[in-house]
């Protein structure tokens, strides 16, 4: 399984992407593979996959920052429309950070430029945050308890 919960491996669904070997043909498997980029901390992908206008205000310093505060646990794709000129996907990606399970659940905008995805902005839906406890069963599916697993 991959990092992005697709079915397949992370060698042929998100690594190829990730690595520049191919190109994401959709938003949705662009914004798969910045998820994975985020879990396996490469920041520079990250930053290259950002519209050209946004670049400026994302330094790999800060992405790589929030990389390592947070362990995504799981990414589900709400809904995701593709058309030719800018893609809608609308997701919820779960990650545990501080002792507490949060979720991004975001409405994020996609861009092609020169041929190739590239993620603009996205409206980010207010979501709870459920503080763990040290006995609790881990949320990341490990099955061991939390203070075993992603405790800090
Ligand atoms: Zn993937
Ligand atoms: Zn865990």
């Amino acid at each position: 399984m991959c990092y992005c919960s697709n079915e397949a491996p992370f060698q042929q669904c998100c690594e190829p992407f990730i690595s520049g070997a191919e190109s994401p043909k959709t938003a949705e498997q662009l914004m798969r593979s910045r998820y994975s980029a985020y879990v396996v901390k490469n920041a520079q992908y990250i930053r290259e996959t950002y519209a050209k206008e946004e670049q400026k205000h994302h330094s790999v310093e800060d992405i790589l920052a929030f990389a390592s505060a947070v362990d995504f646990i799981s990414l589900e794709i709400l809904s995701a429309s593709d058309a030719a000129d800018g893609s809608i996907v609308e997701f919820q990606a779960t990650y545990i950070t501080e002792n507490k399970v949060c979720v991004l659940h975001e409405r994020s905008n996609f861009i092609l430029e020169a041929g190739l995805w590239k993620y603009l902005d996205g409206h980010i839906y207010p979501t709870p945050e459920i503080k763990l406890g040290r006995n609790d069963e881990c949320p990341c599916g490990s099955g061991k308890k939390f203070k075993k697993c992603h405790s800090t």
